[in-house]
């Protein structure tokens, strides 16, 4: 039994059955405090430590947004969940390069990851919350972050959750899913408020749809596998689709303007990327071959290109950011 496991159990044994926000929300503050989950001896590998190619892109769209808004001088990088901090580091390479001088802020919970953020970002400032980022303009990335925030599953209306049954964790109930997730709405409320009160953009990468659709996609994976959901509490990642619907509502509910949603491949080619990978192998010959294998990983239909999808929400007084037309 995994320590999250028994503290689950007397928890619910205590209080009754939890529900399945409750369940994701303790079993990811327990992973991700605990360990660096990222790339091919941990659980998954995210598209930043794939490639340099994915920060680098991310940092020329976010640069050719702030100079089209006039290139103000309070404007911050901000990024939500940064993991390592790799997306951070290039895509800041590539904005410095295009004289941005503003301040980096991330948003982390973990200590183990922090420490990584603080080895690729030295400069940066951390913070526990959206809540606690400076009232300046926004540069803010956010990828894979909203995935990770808790999720409520309801089962004709009502809500589902997890109990201790002859002795190990079960659902209560089952049949067709709806999700919802107010703590995705309330991350997306908050940003969008800061953007409306004081300008920017923010870019959302993420696996899921682009309507919101029934059915169950809580999905658990550790060591590169799918497993299942309430095994290993706190030792696998727990993650669900994400409702890019549910997410553009948010923002617009708090007046910030939207982008419609675009695979995260189509997004990527329309940004240069290709241009951006010739270019490295030529000054990378004896690499060229895995620059190309990076390539398609990131784009490819039946790799992340088509699962994942983009979508940019920003202040109405900011252009939007390109790629999204
Ligand atoms: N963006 C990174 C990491 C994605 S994993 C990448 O693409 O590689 C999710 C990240 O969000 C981790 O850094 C994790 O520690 C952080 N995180 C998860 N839940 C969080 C929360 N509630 N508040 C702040 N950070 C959180």
């Amino acid at each position: 039994m995994t320590p999250l496991e028994r503290a689950l159990r007397e928890r619910i044994q205590a209080e009754g059955p939890i529900t399945v926000e409750a369940f994701m929300e303790a079993c990811n503050a327990y992973y991700y405090a605990t360990r660096d989950p990222f790339g091919v001896a941990g659980d998954f590998t995210t598209a930043p430590e794939i490639s340099q190619m994915f920060g680098e892109i991310i940092g020329a769209a976010l640069a050719d947004c702030w100079k089209r808004a006039g290139a103000p001088p309070d404007a911050i990088y901000a990024e939500l969940g940064p993991g390592r901090g790799t997306l951070a580091a290039d895509a800041l390479r590539v904005m410095r390069s295009a004289a941005f001088a503003g301040e980096a802020h991330f948003v982390e919970t973990s200590p183990v990851l922090r420490d990584k953020q603080m080895q690729a970002v030295p400069d940066a400032h951390w913070h526990d919350s959206i809540e606690e980022l400076p009232a300046k303009p926004l540069l803010l990335i956010a990828n894979e972050f909203l995935d990770a925030l808790p999720i409520r599953q309801h089962i004709e209306g009502i809500e589902r959750k997890v109990v201790v049954v002859g002795g190990g964790l079960a659902f209560d109930r089952d049949g067709e899913i709806v999700e919802t997730s107010p703590a995705r709405d309330q991350a997306v409320d908050a940003i969008a408020t800061c953007l409306v009160a004081k300008g920017g953009v923010a870019i959302f990468i993420d696996y899921g749809h682009e309507r919101a659709s029934a059915g169950d996609t809580l999905q658990a994976v550790g060591g590169h596998r799918f497993a299942p959901v309430l095994d290993k509490p706190g030792e696998q990642d727990l993650t669900s689709h994400v409702d890019f619907q549910a997410l553009a509502n948010a923002a617009s509910d708090a007046g910030a303007s939207v982008t419609p949603v675009v695979r995260q491949g189509e997004w990527l080619l329309r940004l240069g990327i290709g241009a951006r990978a010739q270019a490295l192998a030529r000054v990378n010959s004896e690499r060229a071959d895995d620059v190309q294998a990076a390539l398609e990983r990131l784009t490819a239909g039946d790799q992340m290109g088509q699962l994942f999808k983009v979508i940019a929400i920003h202040s109405p007084d900011w252009p939007a950011p390109a790629g999204f037309a």
